[in-house]
């Protein structure tokens, strides 16, 4: 299939959608307590909160946080809430990654009158890290760091640095407006940590494994601190139909492996793999725990360690 020929908009990828989950707004939709290498290389607890609020304008392909969200925008108060419940649950985090499937400069996500509340209940932290879409990078980010006393990263996607792919995944972004955005915040004393994908659909294994690579490369040379490369996978709807199309398949494991070394022998910064549902992206059992255990080492130690062998690579 010519990719030109493929018909990507807004209203094919809500199309296929199923429906979203029930979410209760005095509560995150999520939230746990990891372990992070941090810029300064110390392995320090990071806690990560998952904010209920209002859906991302953006209707990115690979993308199923909206299932999480709400169709309004909360009123003040409410996301202040939300972290407070959370913090009471973690315990000596010197870390706290915000997400709130979209971003956090949206401001009909998280209202801007909420910033020095969220900014007084981080106070203790060394690193506050927050998500957004370059195109709400701007005067509001300025405003957040200044009520900050932990530093300030952003966390903001490069998907692929592929031009036609990155088109086709409706972000409505282009590198420029990545690496202009990354200078914005770099320039005002903001680290950038870039999310990469692996395998976006249209790419084979070996594309998937080639542009993950050139993507981490394109983030350091703009200036990202830290890249985290994430695996892609279906269930949102129109990736189940790419899919059954042979549009799309999930990376395996072991090209998250040579990805996450690829980018930790660069030497130019912080790289990490996604660990989330790894078993997604195994067919061998038997050497899922040992990938599993070799990947989160490498993300903590920034070292490439032994590879695992097993049956399974001849
Ligand atoms: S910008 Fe981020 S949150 Fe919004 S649709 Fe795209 S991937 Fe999802
Ligand atoms: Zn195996």
């Amino acid at each position: 299939m010519n990719l030109t020929d493929i018909n990507i908009s807004d209203s094919v990828i809500v199309s296929h959608r199923g429906s979203r989950n029930s979410v209760d707004i005095s509560r995150p939709y999520g939230w746990f307590v990891e372990k992070e290498r941090t810029c300064s290389g110390k392995i320090e607890s990071t806690g990560v909160i998952f904010l209920t609020n209002r859906e991302c304008p953006f209707k990115c392909l690979m993308c199923d946080l909206w299932k999480n969200t709400t169709q309004h925008t909360l009123p003040p108060g409410v996301i202040p809430a939300q972290i407070r419940l959370a913090l009471e649950k973690m315990n000596g985090i010197r870390q706290l990654k915000l997400y709130n499937s979209g971003s956090f400069f949206d401001s009909r996500a998280i209202p801007p009158e909420d910033y020095p509340e969220i900014a007084s209940m981080l106070q203790n932290l060394e690193t506050v890290i927050v998500e957004s879409h370059p195109a709400f990078i701007g005067e509001r980010c300025l405003s957040f760091r200044d009520l900050l006393r932990p530093e300030l990263e952003v966390a903001m996607g490069l998907e692929t640095v592929n031009p036609m792919i990155l088109k086709l995944l409706n972000k409505k972004m282009t590198v420029d407006d990545f690496r202009r955005a990354t200078d914005f915040l770099n320039s005002n004393g903001i680290r950038v940590r870039a999310f990469i994908l692996l395998r976006p659909p249209f790419m084979d294994e070996e594309e998937g494994i080639f542009w993950a690579r050139k993507s981490i490369e394109f983030a350091f040379d703009c200036g990202v601190e830290s890249c985290a490369v994430i695996p892609v996978r279906g269930g949102n709807g129109i990736m189940d139909d790419l899919a059954r199309k042979n549009l799309f398949s999930p990376p395996s494991i072991k090209s998250l492996e040579k990805v996450l070394e690829y980018g930790i022998a660069l030497k130019k910064g912080r790289v990490f793999a996604d660990t989330w549902d790894l078993h997604l992206f195994s067919s061998c059992s038997l050497c899922l725990e040992a990938r599993k255990e070799r990947i989160n080492s490498m993300n903590l130690r920034q070292e490439i360690l032994p590879e695992v062998v097993c049956k399974c690579d001849t």
